[in-house]
């Protein structure tokens, strides 16, 4: 509901802004395209296509065909596949969704509807709710679910799909390609910054550091780990961003035990000097949830 909002009101300033840029400016002719794909070769067999204002797309070249990790927003179809296209002739087979959102689900209905579609149940539940997956358009749904742990393929091309626990949303999914020694975390690891909480479609800041840590003991034997939305990052990095998000959470419990108002919780949030490098931009939004989750 708040992202409609803000979409409306980004979209009602734009219209402003090019009825401005009109008024002022000669004609220019029709709206820049928008930037391009990038492909970033990760293995011989595994790629991320990046870009598009949206969420990293992995490309898992098995002997059956691609399996994509993501399909970005909706009408990004056509450039994923050109992307696709640039290492591989095989068919799309598998689209796995490592949570609901848009800018990681809206270019599932571009696929054919025999490309199976699979998530973690909850994310299931979650994109039943979005209009993008009503009607006609449910058919773009996941075909298949699952609880805690999914494998997909053997051998070589096996995938093994891990649910730890709320976070991000209620139905993050790690994705591991356990030969090549690579996951993708989605927005669970977003990057090297704070998360977005989605509390409407069961995220938590007092599970994440949680969630984390069980991921980090559970899955062994990977050493790069892409992130939602950003680099591929030493393993490693997974477990430091489990402790950056503890110690968002101990400072808020903090603040809180401390009497203190969100506004100075905000005003006053300090973090260890280690987490420096870290970006801090969702800190007045995650605050509040956090104060909201531990009253309860
Ligand atoms: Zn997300």
């Amino acid at each position: 509901m708040k992202r409609a909002v803000l979409l409306g009101v980004l979209m009602v300033v734009g219209t402003i802004g090019m009825a401005a840029k009109q008024a002022t400016a000669p004609a220019q002719g029709t709206a820049p395209p928008p930037p391009p794909l990038t492909t970033e070769k990760i293995r011989d067999n595994l790629f991320v296509i990046k870009g598009g204002g949206a969420g990293n797309t992995a490309v898992f070249v098995t002997a059956q065909g691609v399996v994509l990790v993501d399909t970005k927003l909706p009408g990004w179809g056509q450039r994923i596949m050109d992307q696709v296209r640039s290492v591989t002739d095989k068919p799309v087979t598998t689209i796995i969704n490592t949570h609901t959102h848009a800018d990681h689900t809206g270019s599932n209905e571009f696929f054919p509807a025999s490309v199976e579609v699979v998530a973690q149940e909850n994310t299931k539940t979650n994109m039943e709710k979005m209009d993008a997956f009503k009607g006609e358009k449910a058919q773009f749904l996941p075909d298949k679910t699952y609880k805690d742990k999914l494998t997909l393929n053997s051998g070589i091309d096996r995938i093994d799909l891990y649910y730890f626990g709320a976070g991000h949303t209620n139905g993050d999914s790690i994705v591991v390609f356990p030969t090549l020694r690579v996951a993708h975390a989605g927005d669970l690891f977003p990057r090297k910054a704070t998360p977005l909480i989605d509390v409407n479609n069961g995220g938590s800041g007092v599970a994440y550091p949680e969630t984390l840590k069980k991921a980090v003991s559970d899955i062994t034997g990977v050493d790069e780990v892409i992130t939602g939305h950003d680099l591929v990052l030493p393993w490693s990095a997974l477990a430091e961003y489990g402790e950056f998000n503890l110690a968002f959470l101990d400072a808020t419990k903090v603040a809180l035990e401390a009497g203190k108002s969100v506004e100075d919780a905000v005003a006053q949030f300090q973090m260890p000097d280690k987490f420096k490098d870290y970006g801090m931009n969702g800190l007045k939004d995650n605050v509040p949830k956090i104060y909201a989750e531990l009253k309860k």
